[in-house]
C-alpha cells in the first residue's frame, strides 16, 4: 500500500505557520486505501516492538516523543493505540499538569528535564515544556520578549538532547474547533468519560484562535533538524495513530540500531 507521507507534515522554520490553511483531516484517500489502515497499523506496531527492543537492549540512544494539542486532541488515545503492542520494559509516559508550587519555583525545564530518556528509552511526554510558551501567553501572563526568550532556551535544551544521544520528535494533534466540540460533547454524555472534564477545556476552547497563534509562534521557532515538530491531522483518529507510528518507526530506523554482541564467549557454555 502507499505509506503515509509523515514528511509532508514537518514544521519548516522558513515559512509562516498557519494551522488555519493546515487540514485537520487527511487529504483524499480512497476506500480502498483507507481499508488497507489497519493492516499498516499491525505491520508498524510489529515494527516498533522490534525496534523498540533494540533501543532497549543496546542502550546507546534514546526517543522522545513530545505531545501537544488542545483538550480532545488525542494525546491519551494515540497513545494508548500506538504503543499498545510496545512491552511496557523501557517505555514511559509523562504527563504534565499545571505546576506545582515547587516546579514554579523552578525554571520551567526543571521539571521536564527530570522525566526525559535515559539511553534505552522510550518515552512519551503528554504536554510538555511547550505548556509553558502557550497558557502564560494567552493569559497574557508572560511578555512576548520573555517568551522569546523562552523559545530559545527550548532550541537549547533540545539540542542538548539531541546531541547527548536522545531524537526528538513533537507532534501537535491538529483537530478543529467542531470537532473539539463534539467529542467534548461526548465526555459531558459519557460517565466513563467525566473525570475527564476540567473548567480549563471550557475556558480555552473559548480561546482558541489565541491558542493557535501561540502554537504557530511556538513550533515555527523550535521546529529544528534536531527536534522537529509534525502537524498532525488528528480528527480522524486511525489516521493520526498511524502518522505517529509512521513517524516513530522511521526515527527509530535511522538511528540504524543493532543488537548488541554477546558479553561474553559464548562457547564456554554448553548446555547438559
Ligand atoms: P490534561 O492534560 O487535560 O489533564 O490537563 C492538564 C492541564 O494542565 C491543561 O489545562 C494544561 O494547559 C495545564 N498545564 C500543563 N502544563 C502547564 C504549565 N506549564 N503552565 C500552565 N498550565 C499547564
Ligand atoms: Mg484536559
Amino acid at each position: 500500500m502507499n505509506t503515509i507521507n509523515w514528511s509532508d507534515w514537518r514544521v519548516s522554520p522558513q515559512h509562516p505557520l498557519d494551522l488555519s490553511d493546515i487540514p485537520t483531516l487527511p487529504g483524499a484517500h480512497t476506500e480502498a486505501e483507507k481499508q488497507q489502515w489497519p493492516a499498516r497499523m499491525a505491520e508498524l506496531a510489529e515494527q516498533l516492538n522490534r525496534l523498540q527492543a533494540m533501543l532497549y537492549a543496546s542502550k546507546t540512544r534514546a526517543l522522545l516523543l513530545v505531545l501537544q494539542g488542545m483538550d480532545t486532541s488525542g494525546k491519551d488515545g494515540c497513545i494508548r493505540s500506538v504503543f499498545a503492542h510496545i512491552s511496557p520494559l523501557g517505555v514511559r509516559a509523562e504527563a504534565f499538569g499545571v505546576p506545582q508550587e515547587l516546579e514554579y519555583r523552578h525554571d520551567f525545564l526543571w521539571r521536564i528535564h527530570a522525566k526525559t530518556p535515559a539511553l534505552g528509552e522510550m518515552v512519551i511526554f503528554n504536554r510538555s515544556h511547550y505548556e509553558d510558551v502557550l497558557v502564560p501567553i494567552v493569559q497574557n501572563t508572560l511578555e512576548h520578549s520573555m517568551c522569546e526568550e523562552r523559545h530559545q532556551h527550548i532550541r537549547h535544551f533540545e539540542s542538548l538532547l539531541h546531541d547527548s544521544g536522545v531524537a526528538v520528535v513533537k507532534c501537535y494533534l491538529h483537530i478543529s474547533k467542531q470537532e473539539q466540540k463534539k467529542r467534548l460533547q461526548a465526555r459531558l454524555d459519557d460517565p466513563l468519560k467525566h473525570w475527564k472534564v476540567q473548567a480549563s477545556d471550557f475556558e480555552d476552547r473559548r480561546h482558541w484562535r489565541a491558542y493557535m497563534h501561540a502554537y504557530e509562534n511556538a513550533m515555527q521557532a523550535t521546529s529544528t533538524d534536531a527536534a522537529p515538530w509534525y502537524v498532525v491531522p488528528a480528527d480522524s483518529k486511525p489516521y493520526r495513530d498511524l502518522l505517529v507510528a509512521e513517524l516513530l518507526v522511521h526515527t527509530l530506523q535511522s538511528m540504524s540500531l543493532v543488537m548488541p554482541s554477546p558479553k561474553l564467549d559464548l562457547t564456554h557454555f554448553k548446555m547438559k
